[in-house]
């Protein structure tokens, strides 16, 4: 396994893969990996000859300086968990390499001022913005994101479907711990208590899900949904949204709920399906 810093040695390295004819799958990540990534590189391993994931903690994509402070960071662990799966390279680039002086920021335009845009101003563009440099510089064929963020793939996928016609996007289900929590960076802030207090709400939650029926209209779900979540300390969404365009039309059947809440500070965000 390789561990490359900079886009000179890692070009050269790329090339030598392509010039073998092999097919390259990409992981874009922030690190503190977990089973999460896990699968999206296995499912790169499927559909590949080599993997290449990237770590970068992108502070452009955090509109709140603290949330970058304190995003987890454990570099040692995340290499282990690499070579343990098999992973051909990693790219950890530092922000000099990845933005030089002249580099322009990029602005998405879909699926604005709704979850996690409307509560976090700016993060998409600088999701978009480090993914387009990303992309450029890997030229991988396939990509791999998680529905755990969901917002996040719908948006990337108008992204590539604009401007990098030749990668393929490949969505990957979300990875849950036993008691049903979505694997997260994030979860590891978390004390035992406060994990433990996560998986009650969650349990409510899938509760909650499945006492509705699919034929529900989306306004009245998001009614029954505005009742469930009104009494929790803080919460900056819980709705239903159509899981196709996320949009408030249709029913149950087509949709999925998404949540972002907070425990003790820590912002946790989940999307389910009925
Ligand atoms: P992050 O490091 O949090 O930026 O996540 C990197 C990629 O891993 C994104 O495509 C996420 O959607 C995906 N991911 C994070 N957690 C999970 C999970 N529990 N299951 C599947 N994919 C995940």
């Amino acid at each position: 396994m390789l561990i490359i810093k900079d886009i000179y040695n890692l070009n050269t390295y790329l090339k030598a893969f392509k010039d073998e004819g092999y097919s390259i799958g990409y992981v874009p990540t922030m690190g503190a990996l977990h089973e999460g990534h896990g699968s999206l590189i296995e499912k790169s391993h499927n559909d590949n000859q080599k993997t290449i994931i990237s770590i970068f903690i992108n502070e452009k994509q955090f509109n709140d300086t603290q949330d970058f402070e304190a995003y987890p960071r454990n570099k040692g662990d995340d290499y282990n968990f690499c070579e343990k799966h098999n992973v051909d390279i990693i790219f950890e680039p530092s922000a000099e390499e990845i933005y030089p002086k002249e580099y322009k920021s990029i602005h998405n335009s879909h699926f604005q001022n709704i979850l996690c845009d409307e509560y976090r101003p700016g993060h998409f563009n600088g999701v978009v913005t480090v993914l387009s440099r990303l992309f450029t510089i890997i030229e991988s064929d396939k990509v791999y994101f998680g529905e755990k963020d969901f917002q996040q793939l719908k948006i990337v996928e108008k992204l590539i479907k604009e401007n990098f016609p030749n990668l393929k996007l490949v969505p990957v289900s979300t990875v849950r711990s036993n008691e049903g929590i979505a694997l997260s960076s994030r979860n590891r802030k978390l004390s035992k208590k406060q994990m433990t207090d996560f998986v009650s709400f969650q349990k409510e939650v899938v509760q909650f899900i499945a006492n509705l029926d699919k034929k529900t209209n989306l306004i009245e779900a998001n009614k029954k949904a505005e009742e469930f979540i009104k009494s929790y300390e803080k919460f900056d969404y819980f709705e239903f949204r159509n899981e196709s365009n996320l949009s408030l039309e249709g029913n149950l059947g087509d949709a999925r709920l998404f949540y972002a809440i907070y425990k003790s500070g820590v912002r946790l965000i989940d999307n389910l399906k009925l």
